[in-house]
């Protein structure tokens, strides 16, 4: 495929070969964007900002709303292209395209909608006889830089939005998985979204990615990936609005107040999904000592259940890692954890990138698949005697993205929603719930800002403060 710059479909002087995770085999190859290229690219979005920002919100909304109808009426294509490039299962693949036509369509309301607020100047001392407001004004040109395991919707995630404030968007999707997004881009632009609005920029993170965040042109970079590449962002991007997606060793606590079978399924569910390379996955599980028993026989029984394979085999529940390097890591991790006194209560072994879902118990707080982020099918089950104990053992993490609680007392929830510093807590369900039109985004290194598309817009917008004086002459 060729990468896309301003509506034109251009080839790199070199290709960068997409393959498929489970076999090696090539998927497809995408250029690798030049210097002169990413440039390029550059001044068409100052274009395609000065479009956007004179467009109707009607007609944004218009552009959004096509969009999400043309990606519906094409899930199973764009579906069997992100399962062979990311080794997402065909039907988890499914599952992130239908969500994403729902990205897109809240995204058209939220353009319709967006707005400022009356400012009170005559509360002030000085204000008397003056009345004003405020408007949201687009940023201008955002760079969206977005990770492999959900590569349509956290694209979308970031340009729509962009799009219903007003934006201009050069896209640069990872490395390893441009195929889908180039593909999710010619929708938009057969959407009807005027060509200079978006570019999607193939090539290395390093390379395209260091030229696209150190240029002036940008008002704002939205990232999302790991906190490494975010921090390196950060301190490149100078004086530009960030917004920063980052990774989780997400943790949910299990009381003896809840259906113990139905939470065991969950957390099998939320810790083993697209290999469990989600930002939110069931990482860490603190199980209330009385009933650790029961949530293990039942998480091994559900687990044992699942057919690692194929991704693109629709009887397949647990696909491979995005590399197969990725997944020895994922195997030194636990092997780690098991030298360090871990049990194994189900799986461990690898086989090329493929890992089977693997349960861990008594994992000590320094090993690696409990204090950092996993992002492997591996889950760390651990008892807890109280409440004060399992919040303690949740918020012990540099990250907080989103935590879980099973209990049936409304005390104890409040007391994990008041208490557990994160992005968002899940009562009665596991970190990995979400739904696109909430606010999503982390506190301490799991990131800054949030996203769902009315907050985006917020973060994509800047406030323009417009004072009136009366009886001006
Ligand atoms: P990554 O950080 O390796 O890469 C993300 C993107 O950054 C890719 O497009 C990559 O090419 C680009 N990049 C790399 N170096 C760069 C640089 N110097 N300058 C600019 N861009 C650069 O992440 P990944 O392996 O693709 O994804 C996994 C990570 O993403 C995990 O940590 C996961 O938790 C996180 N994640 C977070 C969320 C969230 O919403 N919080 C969602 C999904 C994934």
């Amino acid at each position: 495929m060729k990468m896309l710059i301003g509506g034109r479909e251009v080839a790199g002087e070199q290709e960068i070969p997409v393959l498929n995770p489970f076999d090696g085999s090539e998927v497809g190859t995408v250029p690798s964007a030049t210097e002169s290229q990413v440039d390029e690219a550059l001044s068409i979005a100052v274009e395609g900002a000065r479009i956007m920002e004179r467009m109707s919100r009607f007609d944004r909304a218009e552009i959004l709303s096509r969009a999400s109808r043309l990606v519906g009426d094409r899930i199973e294509d764009l579906a069997r292209t992100m399962a062979s490039e990311v080794g997402k299962t065909i039907r988890e693949a499914r599952g992130e395209i239908s969500r994403t036509v729902q990205t897109l369509a809240v995204s058209a309301e939220e353009a319709r909608r967006l707005a400022g607020e009356i400012v009170p100047f005559d509360g002030a001392p000085t204000g008397k006889g003056r009345f004003g407001f405020f408007l949201r004004v687009p940023v201008g040109v955002v760079v969206a830089i977005t990770p492999f395991n959900f590569p349509v919707n956290l694209a979308a995630h970031k340009i729509a939005p962009a799009f219903a404030a007003g934006n201009a968007v050069i896209l640069k999707p990872a490395t390893v998985t441009p195929l889908t997004d180039i593909a999710f881009g010619k929708i938009l632009y057969e959407a009807g979204l005027p060509p200079e609005a978006l570019s999607v920029i193939t090539g290395s993170g390093r390379t395209v990615g260091d030229r696209l965040v150190g240029s002036p042109v940008p008002r704002m970079v939205t990232f999302t990936g790991s906190v490494e590449v975010g921090k390196a962002i950060m301190s490149r991007a100078g004086l530009k609005k960030t917004a920063m997606e980052l990774g989780a060793n997400s943790a949910v606590i299990v009381t003896d107040r809840c259906d113990v079978e139905t939470a065991a399924e969950r957390c099998v569910r939320g810790g083993f999904a697209v290999a469990g390379q989600v930002c939110i996955s069931v990482q860490r599980v603190l199980v209330e000592e009385s009933v650790l028993g029961r949530f293990l026989e039942r998480a091994v029984e559900v687990t044992r259940s699942l057919r690692l394979g194929d991704q693109l085999l629709q009887e397949t529940d647990v696909g491979p890692m995005i590399e197969e390097n990725e997944a020895e890591r994922a195997e030194s991790w636990i092997e780690e954890a098991r030298a360090m006194g871990a049990g194994l209560a189900v799986g461990g072994g690898r086989e090329g990138a493929l890992v089977e879902p693997t349960i861990l118990t008594g994992v000590p707080d320094e090993a690696r698949v409990w204090k950092d982020e996993a992002f492997a099918p591996v889950i760390a089950v651990r008892p807890f005697g109280t409440l004060d104990e399992a919040i303690g053992a949740v918020n012990a993490s540099r990250y907080g993205l989103q935590a879980g609680i099973y209990t049936d007392r409304l005390d104890d929830a409040l007391r994990a929603a008041r208490e557990i510093r994160c992005g968002g807590v899940m009562v009665n369900d596991v970190p990995t719930f979400r739904v696109d039109l909430m606010p999503y985004g982390g506190e301490k290194d799991s990131g800054l800002g949030r996203e769902g598309p009315k907050y985006a817009i917020e973060e994509m917008t800047e406030i323009r403060v417009v004072g009136i004086r009366s009886g001006g002459r």
